[in-house]
């Protein structure tokens, strides 16, 4: 057994393929052990011999290898030939050049921050309960009900609050497949839900087409998937819908932050959101703003190297960003969002209008995606940090 890792990057463009050998030891050393694992879980759900857990406890997501044959660092199955895992994971070596290629025939441009894209505009849901119930515009669930109801999917893998109510604010993955369930998973929890963890239940559910609804880190795991060739796994996961996110916060908050400083109950909070300060709201009709300084120490993990705000892999990456509370910033990305957007626009479901005509925002979003990408490690894969302005050395 050699613990020396040097296998090939990429797949040559040209030639015979050279074999991708790398497992989950690589995986273990080159980005969990690296802090480049984000918890997004890809690697759990690709493993076909069920050998990676994970841990959904404050302070953890993280995924762990669950056999104790060959210690905690090494596999018993990708000693024997199975790279799933490294297949799948978003943050393996060259994973953003690969699914740049896969999803657009092409590499982003050092200017493209924010990844590639067709349009950007600001969208909201012409139903007004859907409107409402969102966290911005509502078009997230808006986009899960019309592709619901017009076969491009069968249900999403979304995220819910634990018990169905607001008693933990524990965010955690579901499947959605009716009106219901995708009104009862609406609006933003700034805690992290691995999303594609509820593929086990769709599928068990009978459900053979899904959307995958997850923050940037999880909008990569298909297209990564798709671009190694991993096989059946990624078959299921035919849409992506991203969100805009330059952090998640661990659980710890709710009751070392909001409880212990100001008081504030979890159970009682009906709403939160993030507008340059983190914002609350209570059941009582009270509302609170909290310096996003002051939330900074509880960072979750998984988040402190992240290089990507945009969700550059999505087919369509969604944020509350711009300078009117209930629009959703709407990034469309490749062919089958457009196709989709275009559709909803056209039968009225949702109402568009230019991105342009809020600037700000499209500038926001890119110094967002600038700032977010200047996380990534200097000694990690230097094409993430392309289009980054170099960094100002001491004494320079
Ligand atoms: C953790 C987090 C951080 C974000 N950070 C930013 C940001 O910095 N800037 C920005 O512009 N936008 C950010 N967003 C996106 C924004 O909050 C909205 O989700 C987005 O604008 C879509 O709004 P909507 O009204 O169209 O979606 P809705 O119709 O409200 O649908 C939202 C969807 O997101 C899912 N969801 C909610 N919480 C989570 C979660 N924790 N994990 C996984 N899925 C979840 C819901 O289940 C639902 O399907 C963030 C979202 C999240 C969840
Ligand atoms: S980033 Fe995702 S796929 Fe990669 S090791 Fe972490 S949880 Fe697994
Ligand atoms: S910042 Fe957002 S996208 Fe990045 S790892 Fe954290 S949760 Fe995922």
């Amino acid at each position: 057994m050699s613990t020396v890792i040097e296998t090939p990057d990429l797949p040559p463009t040209s030639g015979k393929a050279e074999r991708w050998t790398n497992q989950w030891l690589e995986l273990k050393a080159e980005v969990i052990d690296a802090k480049l694992c984000t918890g997004c879980a890809g690697c759990v759900i690709s493993c076909p011999h069920d050998v990676i857990g994970y841990n959904h406890e404050a302070g953890g997501y993280t995924p762990f290898h669950l056999e104790e044959e060959l210690g905690p660092d090494d596999c018993v199955h990708g000693q024997k030939g199975c790279t799933s895992c490294t297949r799948a994971c978003p943050r393996f070596r060259q994973w953003e050049h690969q699914a740049n290629e896969h999803l657009f025939d092409r590499d982003r441009e050092p200017d493209e921050v924010a990844g590639i894209y067709q349009d950007i505009l600001l969208t909201r849901a012409s139903d007004d309960m859907v409107h409402q119930m969102g966290q911005d515009g509502g078009l997230v669930s808006a986009i899960l009900l019309w592709a619901m109801e017009h076969d491009y999917v069968d249900a999403a893998l979304t995220s819910y609050l634990e018990n169905g109510d607001n008693s933990t604010w524990k965010a955690i993955p579901g499947v959605a497949a009716t009106r219901e369930e995708v009104l009862a998973g609406a609006g933003s929890r700034y805690t992290y839900s691995a999303n594609t963890l509820a593929i086990d239940e769709a599928l068990e559910r009978g459900f053979k087409r899904l959307a995958l609804v997850g923050m940037s880190c999880q909008s990569s795991i298909a297209p990564t998937m798709w671009s190694r060739k991993i096989g059946k796994i990624s078959k299921p996961i035919v849409f992506n819908i991203g969100l805009l996110c330059s952090k998640t916060f661990d659980d710890a908050i709710f009751e070392e932050l909001f409880w212990a400083k100001y008081g504030l109950a979890k159970s009682e909070m009906v709403k939160m959101n993030i507008k340059g300060v983190f914002q609350i709201w209570m059941r009582n009709g009270d509302y609170h703003e909290i310096n996003l300084k002051e939330c900074h120490a509880w960072t979750r993990e998984g988040c402190n190297h992240c290089p990507d705000f945009a969700a550059e892999h999505a087919d369509i990456s969604t944020g509350g960003i711009g300078k009117d509370n209930d629009w959703t910033l709407t990034i469309v990305r490749t062919d089958l969002g457009r196709e989709i957007i275009q559709r909803m626009i056209a039968d009225g479901s949702i109402i568009a209008r230019p991105g342009d005509s809020d600037p700000g925002a499209i500038a926001l979003m890119r110094k967002l995606a600038e700032k977010s990408r200047s996380r990534w490690p200097e000694t990690a894969e230097s094409s993430v940090r392309v289009g980054l302005p170099e960094p100002k050395r001491k004494g320079a």
